[in-house]
């Protein structure tokens, strides 16, 4: 039932009216494609942005999700970067986060549970005994409000979505706009914003999981840099300590380009405990707001680089290590583990319950407002 109430599909003044599963033009750079049916009955639709320099988007009002990223590689051939399922039905059954906005709050949130100004607040446990990227049904299962936004140069989507006080335990409701622009730089340009009625916390993200060399590509020779001194380190349910811990001398150590997979093997009890790298990255600090470089992944035998740039002070790397083989995704494949990363900016799990972190505490009268950016290359 949240599910139509939530993101509800809406169709643009400039659209031509749609009939019956045809693919509706929406704008110069943007088709509008139904998507199928959500299971409690709503219509979700999938939007394809297309730029000058060749690259393809396609999102659907469900849950935000990024379904395809078709980049060029080296010599100039298309391919799909990103996991994900064929139809709406993956993505309304199965898990995996695919592509999808999490929210109200990404990653973890220890034993379920925080406190705002003396009320403690109970959230859905969802992962082992704590909360995990927003709950039972987070943003990720959602219908969103669609309207195209582009103009003449740039193809533009808004997702809008109310998250309804008390929903999945928190408080306050929240109204969230959500953005992605199809920019003639190869950028996928992602804007959050947010605001509430009732003090709250949000942590807002897009979880896709990349794979520059294409489907079935080894994501361990992918070479990775990551913009963090300091990464925090997690207990066994992965869920920060509180410390902030330099990477140097350790396998977390990425400012120098380094394949993902040279250490992940290492015997490091860190890695032991994420079965991996799941673990926030603390960026380089710079003026609050403004955008940093986050990362830069470089897949050798396509040439295709990703650049990720962020306003947030954090990112999770997260190596795909609970991809199990037992989902089957885009034309049949197996997803098996590592055969995607994500690069999940956002503030640090778990800040609810830590001091020392920075705040996700959102008040009646702010606003919030963070810009994520993938830049899409081949070298
Ligand atoms: C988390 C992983 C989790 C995954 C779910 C990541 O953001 O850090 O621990 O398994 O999302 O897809």
């Amino acid at each position: 039932m949240r599910v139509c109430m939530g993101w509800f599909a809406v169709l643009v003044a400039l659209m031509a009216p749609l009939s019956g599963g045809k693919t509706t033009a929406v704008a110069k750079s943007m088709e509008k494609i139904p998507f199928g049916k959500t299971p409690d009955g709503g219509s979700a639709d999938l939007y394809v942005l297309k730029n000058q320099g060749g690259v393809e988007v396609s999102i659907t009002n469900f849950g935000g999700i990024v379904v395809a990223i078709k980049a060029p590689d080296r010599q100039g051939k298309p391919g799909d970067v990103v996991l994900g399922y064929d139809s709406l039905d993956g993505y309304a059954k199965r898990s995996g986060y695919f592509g999808a906005v999490i929210g109200r709050y990404g990653n973890r949130i220890a034993h379920a549970k925080f406190s705002l100004d003396g009320v403690t607040y109970t959230l859905a446990q969802n992962n082992g005994e704590n909360s995990l990227h927003g709950g039972t049904q987070g943003f990720n299962k959602v219908l969103g409000e669609a309207r195209d936004i582009s103009t003449k140069d740039e193809p533009a989507l808004e997702l809008k979505y109310t998250s309804k006080d008390g929903e999945e335990g928190y408080p306050g409701n929240l109204s969230v706009t959500v953005t992605y622009t199809l920019t003639n730089h190869n950028e996928l340009k992602i804007d959050y914003t947010a605001t509430t009625d009732k003090k709250t916390v949000v942590n807002l993200t897009n979880h896709s999981y990349f794979n520059l060399a294409g489907p079935g590509g080894d994501i361990l020779k992918h070479v990775l840099m990551l913009n963090a001194d300091e990464f925090t380190p997690v207990d066994a349910g992965l869920i920060p300590t509180g410390e902030l811990r330099e990477v140097q001398g350790t396998p977390f150590d990425f400012r120098q380009p380094t394949a993902i997979g040279a250490r992940i093997a290492q015997d490091d009890e860190q890695l032991k405990l994420g079965k991996g790298y799941d673990h926030n990255f603390v960026l380089r600090s710079r003026k609050p707001g403004s955008l940093v470089l986050a990362a830069r992944v470089v897949e050798p035998t396509t040439g295709r680089a990703l650049e990720v740039w962020t306003t947030e002070p954090g990112v999770q790397f997260y190596s795909g290590n609970f991809l199990d083989g037992t989902i089957r995704g885009k034309g049949g494949q197996v997803y098996q583990r590592r055969s995607g990363f994500c690069l999940e900016t956002q503030h640090f799990p778990d800040s609810p319950n830590h001091a020392n972190f920075p705040t996700t505490v959102l008040k009646p009268g702010e606003r919030y407002h963070t810009t994520t950016i993938y830049k899409f290359s081949a070298k």
